[in-house]
Formats: structure tokens, C-alpha cells, sequence
């Protein structure tokens, strides 16, 4: 029998023309968003990228065009000539700060591609149920994380007692009462704890090791009675608004946390509020007006090897001299609000703004800025958060000045996107799961109209949200948002 060559190579060739066409891979998914330029803080921008979705995880990023969706699985968004990056965070809110507005906080977050949240102060009767809200409708809600009240001395400074100090903190009058109520706390499920201004060296030193014995993140305000190279050395492991830095980086620290520790003693008996703003009053000036910058890298140096982290909250810290909530897309953001706060928003935040800036404040507001190139620079790890609602910060909203801020205090906008995505999903031990665009991670994404690396402002272009998986596009953000206004 003679073998004919010829069917066989005939049935290669089509295997071959087969395989060619059909490199284009399907894969089942929720939805793909196609052609779509991603952004997230590993990669910077990747161009032309299809991310596929199934339930809450990002199933796959692939080239535009190498892999589709399996017809009739789910559906195909046009992503082109958008910008995709990961859900933002706020690490600094405080949700029950206003029982006014802590109902609309979920929903303003979520509008603003705001899809988690660190709250760092309230009172845990209060906080622990709205965590339980956010936690039955992960769709819907931020991802929230608790630290309870602020662990303080005494006298406190936030104990409820005047019209502009809320209930928030909790005074320890020692290292045993502190470890008892930190236990309650850990009892409770907290997911960080937070120290403040007026504890005493030792009580502080417990509560750190409370949190190092239990895997909690220890943050806050550096006590009044310590350096802040000793807090950062004790196991600090992040600083709120750069709070008392400035003592620590002027040339006489020493001096003046031998004062601090003086007026502490004489005041014990003050009111904590009262105390610790006339000290603040007595040497934030002075300690700006004469920084050293042999002893701000010493400083820094200590915080970057400790990984002792920094949130700015350069929204509160520069607001005096910024006055960013003059402006008319602020004063706009109001409107989302319950008429009694838009209308005391609106007046004081207009009459404050048609102020003259006060040199003080300036110059509190210029150190900060300063300071978050010197953070950079000493690579010191830097978190984005706001302190929403306190000072006419609409929720969410307030998100992209900081972010703002963050850029012109020096970082890049990638480092700005970083500081509010990768580094707080690293802060939780959630670097694994949240804050990059790849295979496998949670699906908490934002989709934006404009490029944020060539602005950073258009962080706020929002196109649609992505929570958990689930979809809101623009029709149902605004949606959500004029529920807001009803
Ligand atoms: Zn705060």
C-alpha cells in the first residue's frame, strides 16, 4: 500500500491555521471591563488592559483583545479611554463624630470611590454597629476599620465635657486600668487601638504592648510627655497628623519637653482640653519657628527604621490657610448633607474663609506641607486620610484634597494613589488581598474619566465604583447621591 502524504499534511496545515486564529482565550466572569488603561502603585500605568470580574475578586488582567469573555457568561463594559485603579481608602474618619451625619457617610464614601475606611476615634457602643452595618453589605458600604475610643490620661481631653471636646477618648489613669481596658477592647474585636496626647510614658508603653501581643496596630497622637523618637522606639506604629512632631524636630526639643512635662504636672488638675490646647499654644510656634534639620533626619531616620508610619491629614492641618472649603465645588459638596449641617457648614465655613489668613496658621499650615517632602525623602511610610467630618470635610469628597495636598507637599500622584490604595491594605496585613489591580485580588476599584498621573484632581473624574464586585455605575451613583439630597 502506498501511504499518501498529502491528507495528512492537509489536516496539519488546518490545526494550524485552527490554533492561530484561536489564540483569543475566553474565560467566564461577572463582567470584563475592556480596554481599559490601569494605574495601581506596583505597575504605574499599564495601557490597553481587559480586567475581568467574577463575584468579589479581580479573576483576570490580561492584554485588551487576548482573552474574552465566554459568550452569554456576563457582560462586556467599554473601558476605553478610561482609567481604572483600586478603591480608595480614608485612614483617618471618625464615622460617629456626628450622629447627624454618620447616616450619610456610607453612601458619600461609596459615591466618591472611597471603598474603605479607617475609623480612628469613637466610642465603641457607637462605632461598633455602624463596622457591623458596613460588614452585613460589603456591596454597598466602605470596609471598615475600628480603633474604639482614644486610650488618654487624665485628665482627657476629649471627655465630653464642652461644647467642642465629643466624648471620644477614654482616660487610663494607669498601666493597669489601661491594660484592663485594652482587654476589653481585644474582647470586643477592634481592629486597631489609639493612643492620645495625655498619657503617661508607662501607660502608653503598656498599651503598645497590649497591641504587640495582640497583632494590633498601635496608632495616635505622640503623648505630650514623650519624644517622638522614644514613642517610635517604644513600638508606635503610626503617627496621626504629624501630631508634635514639630517639638521634636526643633533644635531646643529637649527644653521644651522638659516645659511639657512641667505644665502637665502643674495642670493635672485642668481640664484635659483646656491643658493640652494651652500647651500646644505655649510651643507649636516657637518649635516651627526654630527646626533643626540635623535633628528633623535624626527624627526621621527613627521613624523610617522603626516603620513607624505617618497620616498627614493635611485636609485639617493646612484647612486654615488653604481654605480649600471656600471654594464653590466645596461649598457644593454640602449639599449632600442634612439641611442643619449644610446651612452651619455653608455660613461658617464662608464667613471663615472671607478672612484674612492668620501668620499662625500660615506658618502651621507651610510646616506641614513642608514636611511631607521630608517624609519622602527620609522614606518615611505615609497613609492619605482626612479626619472626616470634623471642619466642613464632606465624607468622601474630602478624600481627593488630600490627595491633592499630598502632591503638593511633594509626592508624586502615584505616591499619592499609593498613600490612599497599597499602603493602608499593608498597614491592615491586607497587601495580599486589596490595593493592586492583579489576578486574584478583591474587586474594590474605581473607574475614571481622566488620568490621574497627569492630574491628580482627576481622581475625583468618577466613571463608576466598584465594591466588592458589585457594579454602580454613574446613573446609580447619582442615584445615590440625590437620595442624599431628599
Ligand atoms: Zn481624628
Amino acid at each position: 500500500m502506498i501511504f499518501s502524504l498529502k491528507p495528512f499534511l492537509v489536516s496539519i496545515g488546518l490545526m494550524i491555521i485552527f490554533f492561530s486564529c484561536n489564540t483569543t482565550q475566553t474565560i467566564e466572569a461577572d463582567y470584563v471591563i475592556e480596554n481599559v488603561d490601569v494605574i495601581d502603585a506596583n505597575s504605574g500605568l499599564q495601557k490597553s488592559k481587559s480586567v475581568f470580574i467574577q463575584n468579589n475578586r479581580i479573576k483576570k488582567v490580561s492584554n485588551f483583545g487576548e482573552v474574552k469573555i465566554k459568550s452569554g457568561t456576563g457582560k462586556v463594559i467599554d473601558g476605553s479611554g478610561k482609567f481604572l485603579i483600586p478603591g480608595l481608602w480614608d485612614a483617618h474618619v471618625h464615622l460617629t463624630f456626628d450622629p447627624l451625619i454618620t447616616p450619610t457617610m456610607f453612601k458619600l464614601f461609596l459615591a466618591f470611590g472611597v471603598t474603605s475606611v479607617r475609623d480612628t476615634g469613637g466610642l465603641m457602643d457607637l462605632v461598633m454597629p455602624e463596622r457591623e452595618k458596613a460588614r452585613r453589605d460589603p456591596e454597598n458600604t466602605p470596609r471598615v476599620m475600628v480603633a474604639g475610643p482614644l486610650l488618654d490620661g487624665v485628665p482627657t481631653v476629649y471627655d465630653g465635657s464642652g461644647q467642642n471636646n465629643p466624648h471620644i477618648g477614654m482616660g487610663q489613669a494607669n498601666p493597669e486600668e489601661a491594660s484592663a481596658y485594652v482587654d476589653q477592647l481585644i474582647e470586643k474585636d477592634v481592629d486597631l487601638l489609639k493612643a492620645y496626647e495625655m498619657l503617661t510614658p508607662e501607660t502608653f508603653r503598656t498599651i503598645i504592648q497590649k497591641g504587640k501581643d495582640n497583632g494590633l496596630q498601635v496608632t495616635g497622637h505622640v503623648p505630650l510627655s514623650m519624644d517622638v523618637i522614644e514613642a517610635s522606639n517604644a513600638g508606635m506604629n503610626s503617627m496621626e497628623h504629624l501630631r508634635n512632631l514639630e517639638f521634636a524636630c526643633s533644635e531646643d526639643w529637649e527644653k521644651l519637653l522638659e516645659t511639657r512635662k512641667k505644665l502637665l504636672f502643674d495642670g493635672k488638675d485642668e481640664a484635659g482640653y483646656y491643658l493640652r490646647k494651652n500647651i500646644h499654644k505655649a510651643q507649636r510656634q516657637h518649635a516651627i519657628e526654630n527646626q533643626s534639620s540635623e535633628r528633623r533626619a535624626l527624627v526621621l531616620k527613627h521613624l523610617s527604621e522603626n516603620e513607624t508610619w505617618q497620616i498627614p491629614t493635611l485636609t485639617i492641618t493646612t484647612s486654615s490657610a488653604e481654605l480649600f472649603y471656600g471654594r464653590p465645588d466645596w461649598q457644593e459638596s454640602f449639599k449632600y448633607l442634612p439641611d442643619t449641617i449644610q446651612k452651619k457648614w455653608a455660613g461658617a465655613s464662608m464667613e471663615r474663609a472671607a478672612q484674612p489668613i492668620d501668620s499662625y496658621n500660615q506658618l502651621i499650615a507651610d510646616w506641614h506641607l513642608e514636611m511631607i517632602n521630608h517624609l519622602k525623602k527620609a522614606d518615611v511610610d505615609i497613609m492619605a486620610g482626612t479626619d472626616t467630618p470634623i471642619y466642613f470635610l464632606t465624607p468622601g469628597f474630602s478624600l481627593h484634597e488630600e490627595l491633592a495636598l499630598l502632591v503638593k507637599g511633594g509626592l508624586s500622584p502615584l505616591e499619592a494613589i499609593e498613600a490612599a490604595t497599597t499602603k493602608p491594605a499593608e498597614y491592615f496585613g491586607l497587601e495580599k488581598e486589596l490595593g493592586l489591580i492583579q489576578d486574584g485580588m478583591l474587586a474594590d476599584l474605581v473607574l475614571l474619566n481622566k488620568n490621574p498621573l497627569e492630574d491628580i484632581r482627576n481622581s475625583n473624574s468618577i466613571n463608576t465604583v466598584i465594591r466588592n464586585g458589585k457594579l454602580h455605575d454613574r446613573a446609580a451613583l447619582d442615584q445615590l447621591l440625590e437620595s442624599l439630597m431628599k
